[in-house]
């Protein structure tokens, strides 16, 4: 199975469509979440939730979408608006897939995860919690670890996980799903910090990218200015005697400032007597991971983990606060607190402690997320609502600054990584609105050349809940296996077999093949069907051989049989006749016939002549009972490509792929001009007539019929198998 570049065309196969959609980061940044579905096979990309809501409505859109279709879960990395919901879905919803994330991010996960649940029900009431400890452990063990640039396989789907810069363990996903490629970049960055390697690009062009657009068009400023003015910012404020407040998301921003921090504070010794905190409680357990990982980080960090023969995200000049019970807050300090958004926990207090004095400053590293108090805080407030609630209002004093250090790409990186992964389509998720909407404006207009070309750069930013179709023709090619191969083939040959799909290879097989070329075990259903008919054997023999020709013995001891068409066997037992065969659509038709007859033999005005002079006979149907005879053969293997004429008794019309056969009940003609559907047509209405009707069809009979006496009856139908 191979799939052909996208094209302006008509899908005739809904298969030939790949669905997108974002159940969360559509149009927003947040509750990260999105569905592709190709070919019957789903996969969802990530599970986080919203950090500006809380409680169920901080989910992503899970009620749009049956879950309990999607075959793989993979998470891109451990930030809460990415895989803080995994529990949830993992028990709380009809989702029974297989989930995966890279080994650094499953070690985060789970204490990340514990402390956002710990969190949660202080802050909220319980009714708003998403899922408890236990959800938390249950759904831990089930969760795959995978490694970077290994390739697993699901049900068909193939993926492997690229670096992606952003944090410890973020991935992108390389995914290919019978033969459509697509890659998930995640949040991801291109440019190197002190402790992680840049985003790669896959060597493999997708189909499909799916990207990140959280700073749509805009610059970030270069990373020695952006230093430079944090360390200059942070500095006079000590020096005016005030205090610096660092809100960070507890991992991964964190550990990038505390290096740049700490390598300052080694540099300058004037500022020993001035602390620097890192107020998280995870920053003990992730220090542990940290160390563990640094395989997988940056040359830089590596070689100073060498150099130092000691962990360098063991800080000299910072200290760690589990909570602020042990905090003195005596004077000029610089503080990195989570969280990030300064929603709750020590960030939040801390601020709202510190905010009312001008000589202090707020230093906003991080991308603030619309409904954030952070992102309200940048407009620089008078004052603003404090958390203990009640209208409670702190006035706002304090210097506000944003420098981000957020690691993600603008522009310029992502416009440059877009060009070098060269996909047709790009579809733009994890993006405030507008942010979204600039990026797209600036990609259709950078692509516009291309426009009507076969290299069409298309750009999509779909809302949550929102479907994309894109159309892709698919080749469907299958692979002839076992005795139906032991011919080469022929110019306009036409096979008939077993189609076998396992994933998306499929394979051409005669049915006694299956067993050994497929693995499938194949079973028959035998027919029976006793009844008593008050009529001499001979008669009933006279009768069958008037309608299919000569008979073939199949007596078994006294017990008195025939086979017909090599395929129904007619037995004599003592109060019955049992008529048996083997099921499949020709054979039942047979059948038919044969019962047929067996019910009307005895009123058969035939049978009374034929006791005095054997003779030449009509066949025992009329008119209207041939054509549904024939007509349950052409269904059988036209099914609803049979229509019929405008006048039924007329013909049928036969319309398979665009090309028409018709077939005339008058004097059984097949009509068409496209030879084999001609010659297939052609083949099976001989089949019918051979079977059910060897006598002149064209000849109009008289409408008489025969209705079967009431001696005569069916009494039982059993299956065997
Ligand atoms: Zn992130």
């Amino acid at each position: 199975m191979s799939a052909k570049r996208q094209a302006d065309f008509e899908p005739v196969d809904q298969s030939d469509y790949l669905e997108f959609v974002a159940l969360g980061g559509g149009n927003e940044v947040g509750r990260s979440c999105h569905i592709i579905n190709y070919r019957g096979k789903t996969v969802m990309l990530d599970a986080g939730v919203h950090p500006a809501l809380n409680g169920l409505s901080a989910l992503p859109f899970y009620d749009d979408y049956d879950l309990s279709t999607v075959d793989i879960l993979l998470i891109s990395h451990f930030h809460l608006d990415h895989a803080a919901s995994l529990p949830y879905v993992m028990t709380h919803t009809d989702f029974k897939g297989r989930v995966f994330m890279t080994h650094p991010t499953k070690a985060i996960y789970r204490w990340l995860l514990s402390d956002y649940v710990r969190v949660s029900a202080i802050s909220s009431n319980d009714a708003s919690t998403l899922y408890t400890d236990a959800d938390l452990n249950a759904s831990f063990e089930r969760i795959e670890a995978i490694d970077y640039h290994s390739t697993t396989e699901v049900e068909g789907i193939k993926f492997t996980a690229y670096h992606a810069g952003h944090v410890l363990g973020a991935a992108m996903y390389f995914i290919e799903i019978g033969g459509i490629k697509i890659l998930f970049t995640g949040d991801y960055s291109r440019e190197e910090d002190r402790h992680l390697n840049i985003a790669e690009v896959p060597t493999e062009r997708p189909d499909i990218l799916i990207t990140e657009s959280t700073y749509g068009t805009s610059t970030h400023q270069p990373r020695i200015e952006k230093e430079t003015r944090l360390l200059n910012l942070i500095t006079k404020t000590i020096v005016n005697g005030g205090r610096c407040l660092l809100p960070v998301f507890s991992l991964g921003n964190a550990q990038e400032l505390l290096l740049i921090l700490d390598e300052y504070w080694q540099n300058h010794p004037d500022l020993d007597g001035i602390p620097v905190f890192y107020a998280s409680s995870l920053a003990r357990k992730c220090l542990a991971v940290y160390q563990t990982y640094i395989n997988m980080m940056n040359d830089s960090i590596r070689k100073k983990f060498r150099d130092d023969r000691s962990n360098p995200f063991q800080f000299k000049h910072i200290r760690s606060l589990k909570n602020l019970e042990r905090f003195d807050d005596l004077g000029p300090c610089v503080m990195v607190a989570s969280p990030g958004m300064l929603q709750n926990g020590v960030s939040r207090e801390l601020l709202e402690r510190w905010a009312p004095e001008a000589k202090n400053a707020l230093i906003l590293t991080g991308y603030s997320v619309d409904g954030t108090l952070a992102k309200q805080i940048l407009n620089e407030p008078s004052e603003f609502s404090s958390i203990a609630g009640g209208g409670i209002k702190v006035p706002r004093r304090l210097y506000v600054e944003e420098i981000s250090f957020a690691a993600h790409v603008d522009y310029k990186q992502n416009s440059e990584f877009i060009d070098l992964v060269n996909a047709s389509n790009i579809i733009l998720v994890h993006g405030e609105q507008t942010n979204m909407g600039r990026l797209k404006s600036a990609l259709l207009s950078k692509y516009k050349d291309l426009r009507q070309t076969e290299n069409e750069v298309k750009v999509f930013n779909p809302r949550n809940s929102e479907e994309l179709r894109l159309p892709f023709r698919g080749v469907k090619v299958a692979k002839v296996m076992g005795s139906l191969a032991a011919k080469p083939p022929m110019d306009g040959q036409i096979l008939s077999g077993i189609l076998v799909q396992k994933n998306f290879e499929m394979s051409v097989m005669a049915a006694d093949d299956l067993k050994e070329f497929s693995g499938l075990t194949t079973s028959s259903v035998i027919q029976r069907q006793s009844i008593t008919v008050e009529v001499s054997a001979e008669l009933i023999k006279f009768h069958l051989e008037q309608m299919f020709g000569t008979l073939k013995d199949a007596t078994v001891g006294s017990g008195l049989g025939y086979t017909i068409m090599d395929s129904v066997n007619v037995f004599w037992k003592p109060k019955s006749i049992v008529i048996e065969w083997e099921g499949n659509m020709l054979n039942d038709a047979i059948a038919d016939s044969v019962l047929a007859i067996l019910l009307s033999v005895e009123s058969s005005p035939m049978s009374v002549k034929i006791s005095s002079k054997p003779s030449h006979c009509k066949a025992n149907f009329n008119r209207p009972e041939k054509i549904e005879r024939v007509l349950v053969f052409l269904d059988s293997q036209f099914g609803s490509a049979v229509e019929p004429m405008e006048n039924p008794d007329d013909g049928v019309y036969i319309n398979i792929d665009g090309h028409i056969a018709s077939v005339n009940f008058r004097n059984m003609d097949v009509i068409c001009s496209y030879e084999p559907l001609r010659s297939r047509v052609t083949h099976v209405l001989d089949h019918a007539v051979d079977t059910i009707l060897p006598f002149d069809f064209g000849k109009e009979e008289s409408d008489e019929s025969y209705e079967s006496s009431s001696s005569i009856t069916p009494i039982k139908e059993e299956r065997d198998s």
